[in-house]
């Protein structure tokens, strides 16, 4: 959610910031503005609309070295111009653009007020401007100042600070809202996600919570908000410009849906332990007796992330015999959970980032808890806060709904699982058959993708639908909760996915020739037992499309999706795909905006 995007150099700055906020829109937004330094003045320009307006609107005369951008996720204050950012203080000198929510914002504009200060937006952001401003006395450097200002501070914040006294320097803050610097020959840029400034320079440094840092053409320095001097070690970023190019691709969700086999093997690259049967995971860093004394697994993480982390927990408990369960980040972290030393916990997060997930690893490390990471963004908060973990290696998701982070968490966990599977009781024959299988999952994948055509087909024989079913089981039944959200996340169709044992129980009054039903069968010992599921659906009226690795029998459902006979404990990996393609479809029938569906966000950064 919300981005951040700054300039300092030797360039035309705005160029550089509009191009960085486009990049950022992808991550959901309602507003937008940017500040520069001309002709000794701060020019400030903002949009209730989208970058593109604040392109038509920003002068094309003014020119600048120096500037700061900012699209807004509001959650103080209407989403209006006014309230867009950047903030000045009252003199014009100081404006600030800020990610993140100020806790204590409240107390602070009433102190300002009192102090004789007129607030112009409804912002908490803009409180800091003011603060800033206030402590900005003669002699005192603007990071200083910074500083003095964070103190009085409580809440989250990526902050990025101009003052047009000082237009050869840019003062940035994090604490729990991300923040990179790109490092470039005499210029620096700022950005809040590394996709804003990839196509200017590889070479970042990410900020930690606490850390303020001066940015100037040449370089920068950084030091926490307690004044110690820190020393940063520059990264190069693995994704490249083109990864955030559509390429010959209407929308970035399909084109994720078709990246997944190339995905796929890159998240198994190197992790595939052909001699010993087994995975090798060395960001985990656990030893053989360490993985043999955990007893449990819990799977943390929000949306697509739990239902990937429900994946998961059936993963690990086949492989490893280990009872694992999930359960979203954003609940655990609210109800005072029993932190179990002998549990494994694993954040799950595409962006590490995510705010619920962040608080819930903080909680669990607060109690001893031993958690791992299971993120995409290398350099992200929940990667550094929990230090180990599996890296998903899926390269940028921009598209809003998860495809092929979501397809790489599964198989990392079908990895973890193997890897306890393989220290505990599992032989090295079944070692190998599991190993084979996820060797044989990208090219499978490739022929449910080449089934696009029909799946499309499908999809516009129901698009009227309202309502539908997601009907599956065991390893199946997080498949179908996963491709449930999916069609809600992108098409607005309402969709609620049950275990088929659970239909007879209670939904199943619900089924009639309104109600279709997406059921999966893979060729499982279960096969006869979903057979006899579509076979109740269809007897009370209700249309039944099935996805089946297995032979059905003929014109027993209204359409079939065919997938490949997969390893048995990998078909969830396999299932999900024509869903995505599914609800894809369903959404572009539909007139949908399908990479950035309403109400919704990228990363969700806040509560
Ligand atoms: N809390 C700030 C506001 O509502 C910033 C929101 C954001 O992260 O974009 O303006």
């Amino acid at each position: 959610m919300c981005g951040i995007v700054g300039y300092i150099g030797r360039r035309d700055a705005v160029p550089v910031l509009l191009e960085g906020l486009r990049r950022l829109e992808y991550r959901g937004y309602d507003s937008a503005g940017l500040a520069v330094v001309y002709r000794g003045k701060l020019q400030v320009t903002k949009t209730a609309g989208r970058v593109q307006d604040l392109r038509d609107q920003v002068s094309d005369r003014v020119h600048s070295t120096v500037g700061i951008g900012h699209t807004r996720w509001a959650t103080h204050g209407e989403p209006n111009e006014v309230n867009a950012h950047p903030h000045l203080d009252a003199a014009g000198n100081i404006a600030v653009v800020h990610n993140g929510i100020i806790e204590n914002a409240e107390q602070l504009r009433d102190q300002l007020t009192a102090a004789g200060v007129t607030l112009v937006s409804d912002t908490d952001t803009e409180a800091l401007a003011h603060l800033i401003a206030a402590e900005k006395t003669d002699g005192s450097s603007l990071e200083d100042a910074v500083l003095r200002a964070l103190r009085r501070v409580e809440g989250t914040y990526g902050l990025l600070v101009l003052d047009v006294r000082c237009p050869d320097e840019l003062v940035v803050a994090r604490n729990g809202s991300p923040i990179v610097l790109g490092i470039g020959e005499n210029e620096m840029f700022i950005a809040s996600d590394v996709a804003a400034i990839v196509r200017h320079t590889q070479r970042v440094v990410y900020l930690d919570d606490t850390e303020v840092a001066t940015v100037r053409s040449n370089g920068y320095q950084t030091r926490t908000l307690d004044n110690q001097r820190t020393n940063k070690t520059p990264t190069t970023v693995e994704a490249e410009a083109g990864d955030y190019e559509l390429g010959p691709y209407a929308d970035f969700m399909r084109k994720e849906i078709h990246e997944q086999p190339e995905a796929l093997r890159r998240v198994l690259r190197g992790r595939l332990d052909e001699r010993f049967a087994t995975a090798r995971l060395g960001g985990i860093n656990l030893d053989a007796r360490e993985l043999r004394s955990v007893r449990r697994v819990k799977f943390l993480g929000c949306g697509s992330a739990y239902y990937a982390g429900q994946m998961g927990a059936v993963l690990v408990e086949e492989l490893a015999r280990v009872p694992a369960d999930a359960e979203p980040a954003s609940e655990f972290r609210y109800r005072n959970p029993v932190v179990d030393a002998e549990t494994l916990y694993v954040a799950i997060s595409q962006s590490g980032e995510t705010l619920d997930t962040l608080m819930a690893v903080q909680e669990l490390k607060r109690k001893g808890g031993q958690v791992l990471g299971a993120v995409n963004v290398v350099g992200s908060a929940i990667a550094r806060e929990c230090g180990h973990g599996v890296f998903l290696h899926a390269g940028p998701e921009i598209a809003v709904a998860s495809t092929k982070a979501l397809t790489n968490m599964a198989a990392s966990f079908a990895l973890l699982g193997l890897l306890i599977g393989r220290v505990r009781d599992m032989s090295a024959a079944e070692g190998s058959r599991i190993v084979a299988g996820l060797r044989a999952l990208p090219e499978q994948i490739n022929h449910v993708l080449a089934q696009e055509d029909n799946i499309a087909t499908i999809a516009g024989q129901f698009a009227d639908a309202e309502h539908m079913f997601y009907i599956g089981r065991v390893r199946a039944w997080p498949v179908a909760r996963e491709g449930a959200q999916k069609l809600k996340e992108i098409s607005y169709v309402h969709a609620e996915a049950y275990q088929a044992s659970e239909l007879k129980h209670g939904p199943l009054a619900l089924i009639d020739a309104s109600m279709p039903s997406v059921v999966l069968v893979p060729d499982d010992e279960l096969f006869s037992k979903n057979i006899s599921t579509i076979e109740q659906i269809k007897a009370r009226g209700g249309p039944v499309i099935a996805v089946t690795s297995g032979d059905l029998p003929a014109d027993l459902a209204d359409a079939v999706i065919r997938v490949p006979h997969c390893t048995p404990e990998l078909d969830p990996i396999l299932l999900t795909i024509p869903l995505q393609m599914f609800a894809y479809h369903m959404a572009a029938k539909l007139g949908r905006d399908i990479d950035k569906p309403r109400n919704l966000a990228k990363s969700v950064t806040v509560e």
